[in-house]
């Protein structure tokens, strides 16, 4: 006997979550099928020693336009990083904010030796150009390289080298400046518009709260999809029959599935960290000279919660995949620098290792017209940009596939 659904989606990540969302406020059944214990993908954390860490560093922009329409952060305890960052060279440093948030510190930077009043205003300028104009002035631009973009607009190379590579290389998880200088505006546009946080119970509580909007559809964890033929989709606990199928995996999770293209990934690895003392400092710190890391970042100084009474928990991620245990001592060593300690009196709580965090941006940057190949509809980042935002949006994309596909 098999199950029966308008819609069957196969993967709970954020385009999953996104896709059913769309599909069951038009009516339609939908169940989602998801190979792991809990929904997320990869925004997922757990508990450790009373830590809650997050399987690898991110956090959630709340000024990204489809996160917003969902309208799962009218009810969320996101909690705010100051938008502002430390970067340090050997024993100078310099911290260079958002003036509307910290005019303080904004005003203090421009008497910096370390970055020219000229280079700051391009800054300014290039924030507000991103940030007021809209996303589709950014994206009808032809597409560069962010190093041509930024050289374009004018930036010394100590500017580039001393902050954008620094700032960007976090972001992007890619320690060249040769991917896309669209999307590297569309960051710095959310980043305008909205101060990055995290959540008490961690990164999860996002796919946990779009899950809970669902309404009518069938989530069911622990069953992996391991065929789909047509509109019939068989799982390690039975079979299912729909009007159409969303596969909603990763790129490489998908290729197990039906044929197609695998794509390059970019990894991280963080190292979460206990420290001896709170510094109240929820601002970024960076150390410009030590690579790999790309910054550091106190979680607990804006969630508490996520550590037992009187502990202080820090991130330090890096770009790529570390192993060797020769990281974690230089790990430990980068964050006992940024916050003044002594390495003795850090303790390394755990090290996520992903080595599929983000699926490497296509350059020059180009978005499918469609997601679907026969009877088969794609949702995922991938197929967006590798971030919230492109997930929802690739989901919402994938349901009104579907709505086309059928009629309705
Ligand atoms: C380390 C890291 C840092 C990041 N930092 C940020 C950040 O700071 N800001 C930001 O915006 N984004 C960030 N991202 C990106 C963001 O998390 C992803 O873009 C987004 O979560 C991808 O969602 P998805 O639904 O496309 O894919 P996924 O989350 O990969 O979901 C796919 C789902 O399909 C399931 N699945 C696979 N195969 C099967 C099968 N056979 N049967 C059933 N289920 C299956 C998987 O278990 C998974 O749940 C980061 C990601 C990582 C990993």
């Amino acid at each position: 006997m098999s199950s029966k659904y308008d819609v069957i989606v196969v993967g709970a990540g954020l385009a999953g979550l996104r896709a059913a969302g769309v599909l069951e406020a038009r009516g339609l059944s939908v169940v989602i099928l998801e190979k792991r214990a809990t929904v997320g993908g990869r925004m997922a954390s757990h508990r450790v020693d009373g830590f809650v860490l997050d399987e690898g560093f991110q956090l959630i922009n709340p000024a990204y336009p489809e996160l917003i329409a969902t309208g799962v952060l009218d009810d969320f305890d996101l909690r705010s990083f100051e938008p502002s960052v430390r970067f340090v060279r050997g024993d100078s440093s310099i911290t260079l904010a958002d003036p509307r948030h910290s005019p303080t510190a904004a005003l203090a930077s421009l008497w910096s030796r370390d970055v020219s009043l000229a280079d700051e205003m391009r800054a300014v300028r290039l924030f507000a150009h991103c940030g007021l104009g809209s996303a589709q002035n950014i994206l009808a631009q032809r597409d560069t390289t962010i190093i041509a973009g930024l050289q374009r607009y004018g930036f010394s190379s100590a500017m580039i080298e001393g902050v954008w590579r620094p700032f960007l290389r976090g972001t992007l998880l890619e320690d060249d400046l040769n991917s896309s200088w669209l999307y590297a505006q569309l960051l710095l546009r959310s980043f305008f518009k909205g101060r990055p946080g995290t959540h008490p119970e961690g990164i999860a509580a996002l796919p946990r709260a779009l899950a809970a909007q669902l309404r009518t559809t069938s989530v069911h964890l622990d069953e992996e999809v391991i065929s789909i033929a047509g509109t019939t989709v068989q799982t390690t606990e039975g079979e299912y029959r729909g009007r159409a199928v969303i596969l909603a995996t990763d790129p490489t999770d998908a290729i197990c599935l039906i044929k197609g293209d695998d794509v390059p990934w970019l990894g991280q690895t963080t190292w979460w960290l206990s420290l001896p003392k709170d510094y109240g400092l929820s601002s970024l710190q960076i150390d410009v000279l030590a690579q790999p890391f790309t910054s550091a970042l106190e979680i607990t100084a804006v969630a508490p919660e996520r550590a037992p009474a009187n502990s202080v928990l820090v991130a330090v991620p890096a770009n790529g995949v570390f192993e060797s245990s020769e990281f974690d001592r230089l790990a430990v060593g980068y964050a006992a620098r940024l916050y003044g300690t002594r390495v003795a009196d850090i303790s390394l709580i755990e090290k996520s290792v992903v080595s599929r965090a983000l699926p490497k941006l296509r350059f020059p940057l180009t978005f499918p017209n469609v997601q679907r190949r026969g009877d088969l509809v794609y949702g995922g980042d991938y197929l967006q940009t590798p971030s919230i935002q492109g997930a929802l949006v690739s989901g919402r994309r994938a349901a009104f596939e579907v709505l086309t596909m059928l009629g309705s």
